[in-house]
């Protein structure tokens, strides 16, 4: 027999779950962000599931839920100013930030505090659900960055974090160029709301100098860091959506220092969970256009493979049963 969920946590199904390029840290590196894990476990913290046992939580068996990986301690001062992504003692699956480490959500069945559970629609596809950590990311970074309607913003880098940034940022309604090193990823982040884009090296940044309001930087190359500074006009902002690994790279400190820019860091999200699943929602967004592929849970090292490519554009799916 199956030991029952614990206190206070629901027992729950994968509907869909998704690689994050956290995972793909870990799974290259067995670290991320200069955290190593003590030992294997199972990675994961995108996902969308049914609910299986509520286990007393006010929840269906069968409820489509959205979840929301952050196990915050509610108890903190940062807890109660909502600033849960800054919480000392939060927990968050898949991580080896958490010790000890909680397995994340790339299997068939888990359990997860009923809090972080939060019900959708039956109808809302679970493939467009599982976006709502991610796109939460993304929409934390637009709100740092003070987007704001009719600004110019620039977007660094296409792979999934800078496709939400740009779905974020147009949701905002600002006017979202957008660079890659690649066309086809470029042309997912036309799909989702971006006006332009240039791919490196074809087109040449020049033209990109000074000209944006926020520079998002989503590609997560330390020199990147730079063409932001380079691409934010006078007083802009740059924020940091991308985790840039620990790197030896110069960072051109007088830019930020000449031009007066704002450089602000960005992780995880604080109210931006609800605001991107209201967003998903609304059935406004192409997520389809920014999906590279589906796989089930027993081909999950094809969906990392893919993924570890670099031939993938948007996000690799993990589908449950
Ligand atoms: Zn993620
Ligand atoms: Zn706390």
């Amino acid at each position: 027999m199956e030991a029952p969920p614990e206190a206070g946590w629901a027992r729950l199904k994968l509907a869909t779950a998704s690689i994050c390029g956290t995972d793909m840290h870990y799974y290259r590196h067995f670290a991320n962000a200069g955290f190593y894990l003590d030992h294997p476990l199972t990675m994961g913290h995108e996902a969308c599931a049914v609910v299986d046992d509520p286990n007393g939580a006010d929840l269906a068996p069968g409820q489509v839920v959205a979840i929301n990986p952050v196990i915050n301690c509610g108890r903190c001062e940062r807890c109660a100013t909502g600033d849960i992504n800054m919480c000392a003692t939060k927990r968050f699956p898949g991580s080896a930030t958490t010790k000890p480490h909680i397995n994340g959500f790339f299997r068939e069945r888990f359990d997860f505090p009923a809090r972080c559970l939060r019900p959708v629609a039956d109808d809302l596809p679970p493939d467009h659900v599982t976006f709502a950590e991610p796109l939460a990311c993304a929409l934390h970074a637009v709100n740092r960055g003070g987007v704001e309607a009719g600004m110019a913003v620039l977007v660094t880098g296409c792979g999934p974090m800078g496709l939400l940034a740009t779905v974020g940022a147009h949701a905002r309604g600002a006017d979202v160029t957008v660079t890659d090193l690649k066309r086809p990823a470029i042309d997912a982040a036309i799909a989702v709301g971006a006006t332009t884009g240039h791919v490196l090296g074809d087109d040449g940044i020049d033209q990109l100098s000074d000209r944006f309001d926020v520079v998002i930087e989503a590609s997560g190359a330390p020199q990147a860091y730079n063409q932001a500074l380079d691409a934010a006009r006078k007083q802009g902002t740059v924020a940091i959506l991308s985790l840039i690994q620990p790197s030896p790279v110069p960072i051109d400190l007088h830019r930020n220092a000449l031009k007066e820019i704002t450089s602000i860091g960005s992780i995880l999200y604080t109210h931006e969970f609800e605001d991107a699943v209201a967003l998903i929602e609304s059935r406004s967004v192409d997520f389809e256009a920014i999906t590279a592929g589906r796989f089930s849970v027993s081909e999950t090292a094809a969906a990392f493979a893919l993924m570890d490519s670099g031939d993938a554009v948007g996000k690799v799916l993990i589908e449950g049963a």
